[in-house]
């Protein structure tokens, strides 16, 4: 389930509170409806938008009447599935209720936007309200062995029981809770599985790491450890991260024990790297106290048990990855959603700067290298070298980063590398909505036939090349989508370009030139080849040549396709 809220408003009288309260949440985005308001993303019937959300677990904050939103919503409640938060905020701030989600943490994100927006939220949750905390929502690094317990146990307490606290609870210690050391209840803080008391409540430091040097499958691997804790007598959600040898960063069945174990999985470097035992990886990645617990019936498992909820982030180091992204043209709302969630988990974002500054908004603890750097393969190596050391690093580019841009350079990095940790990288490359797509769609269909993509810059590739594959497309009548066509160092090439698609295409061929599509400002024409002048064109613009059966008619609009059969 996502963490990011979608910020949803209705007019432009509720921008100005929808912006205070992105800044509390990184990535977040302002939802508007089309036609009232421009913000992030738009849509055009709130009822649908606001399901939709609420379906796929996105946490909402509504900036309108908590009525519209609990009768938008009504329909979907009956089924009780995961339950996002979800709160309804006043236009002008001046109210913050949270309406559902008390266990997905939307108390705390209502106390978040009050304090932002300077008001009291509107919490109606009487444990909360009677304790000052939601007993059931433990921190970071702390899980509920059992929720419907959990509520139980929260209604003896409403009902005047006081109850004892055992083990390390720092974050009740605010909380005002009944206690007593003579109660019948007790609130248990351990890594030891939940016996079934109904008198207990209990809550699982995230404080075990196994580590393993098992090179069965993932499967396998993941019933190793789960029998290992089962041995202990530990709780699996007591499991904090699982851990190899950095020899093995690229090991597939690694990462799927981790995903079904629901933990990060983290490297230690050893000296021995691939033969040290269990044990000796707990050793190298482990800078606190622990207890290693071995388990006898299999040796290539060994547990840590530390005395607190550990971080993860501290043991050893991740692999890292580099996602070579594209923007799409510039809307959000055509920057595909894996592109998004890159932006979201990244500790570090590279690229040209005016596409780091489309990518926004990032968080504060994002790390950006922003270069204006012309040197492709430079800024390459430089996310690998960054990658290389765990870091999660994006690239990002316009469009699709397959099409004149990154993907290419960072694999011609990647081949020439010399170092085995670039190898070691987890790469992945997330397609994009290209300037050509783009443009397109809004004309209508130009490229529902054959058609190619030509780059008309000469700076890597000669000019003679351009010219004679400008004169094969034309002769094969594809249509043709021209990228980077025009730019102050290459004033003549455009014209040169359309004198060789003049010898094979008819003055009444129809072109289609989108500049800024999907930005502030776009505009999209329609002129015919004989009208066409370089002067029309500019770097921000793609000029689509339709083919000898491309075609234009006006339905409200003028529409240009091209059809799928040939005459
Ligand atoms: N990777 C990008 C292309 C980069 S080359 C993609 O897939 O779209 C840069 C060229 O793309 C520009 O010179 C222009 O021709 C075209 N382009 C990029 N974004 C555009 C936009 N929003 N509108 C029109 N053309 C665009």
């Amino acid at each position: 389930m996502t963490t990011t809220p979608a910020i949803v408003i209705l007019g432009a009288g509720a921008l100005d509170t929808a912006r205070r309260i992105q800044l509390l949440y990184a990535a977040s985005q302002v939802h508007a409806l089309r036609g009232r308001v421009e913000a992030d993303v738009a849509y055009t019937d709130l009822s649908t938008h606001l399901r939709e959300l609420y379906a796929s677990g996105t946490p909402i904050v509504a900036l309108c009447a908590a009525g519209i939103v609990i009768r938008c919503l009504a329909p979907l409640l009956a089924n009780k599935g995961v339950e996002p938060p979800v709160l309804a905020v006043a236009e002008d701030g001046s109210a913050v209720v949270p309406l559902l989600g008390g266990l997905a943490g939307v108390n705390v994100m209502a106390r978040e936007m009050a304090a932002a927006l300077g008001v009291s939220p509107a919490i109606t949750t009487s444990g909360e309200l009677r304790f000052g905390t939601c007993v059931l929502n433990p921190p970071e690094g702390y899980a509920l062995a059992d929720i419907g317990q959990g509520k139980r146990f929260v209604s003896d307490l409403l009902s005047g029981e006081s109850t004892r606290v055992e083990g390390q609870a720092p974050w009740l210690d605010d909380a005002q809770l009944p206690r007593s050391a003579s109660a019948r209840l007790a609130i248990r803080v351990t890594p030891r599985a939940w016996n079934g008391r109904e008198d207990e409540l209990v809550i699982h430091p995230r404080s075990v790491v196994a580590a393993v040097t098992d090179t069965d499958d993932g499967a396998t691997i993941a019933a190793h450890v789960q029998a290992a804790l089962d041995r202990h007598g530990l709780a699996t959600l007591s499991l904090a991260a699982l851990l190899a040898s950095s020899g093995r960063m690229a090991d597939a069945a690694l990462a799927q024990a981790a995903a079904s174990l629901n933990v990060p999985l983290r490297f230690a470097q050893t000296v021995a790297e691939d033969g040290a035992p269990p044990a000796g990886l707990l050793h190298a990645a482990l800078r606190i106290p622990y207890e290693t617990l071995h388990d006898d019936a299999h040796a290539g498992v060994a547990l840590a048990l530390t005395p607190l909820a550990v971080d993860a982030d501290t043991i050893g180091r991740a692999r890292g990855r580099l996602t070579v992204i594209g923007l799409g043209p510039g809307s959000a709302e055509l920057m595909v959603p894996a592109a998004r969630k890159a932006l979201t988990d990244a500790t570090d974002i590279l690229g040209y700067e005016t596409y780091v500054k489309m990518a926004g908004p990032l968080r504060a603890d994002q790390r950006v290298h922003g270069t204006d750097n012309r040197e492709e393969l430079q800024r390459a190596r430089h996310a690998f070298e960054l990658a290389s050391t765990g870091r999660s690093v994006v690239m990002v580019s316009s469009g699709d980063p397959g099409v004149f841009a990154m993907a290419a350079a960072v694999l011609e990095a990647l081949e020439d590398a010399q170092d085995p940790a670039w190898a070691a990288v987890e790469l992945v490359i997330v397609p994009g909505v290209s300037a050509a797509m783009a443009t397109a769609a809004q004309a209508g269909a130009p490229l529902g036939h054959d058609f190619c993509m030509l780059s008309l810059s000469d700076n890597l590739k000669p000019w003679t090349i351009i010219e004679k594959r400008l004169r094969h497309a034309a002769e094969a009548d594809l249509v043709m989508a021209f990228y980077n066509p025009i730019s102050r160092a290459r004033p003549w090439q455009l014209d040169k370009a359309l004198d060789i698609v003049r010898e094979f295409r008819a003055p009444t061929t129809q072109v289609v030139l989108g500049r800024d599509i999907g930005r502030p400002g776009g505009t999209l024409r329609t002129v015919t080849l004989g009208e066409l002048r370089s002067a029309d064109v500019d770097m921000r613009t793609m000029v689509i040549v339709g083919s000898s059966t491309t075609r234009k008619f006006v339905n409200g609009a003028p529409w240009v396709y091209t059809p799928r059969w040939y005459g």
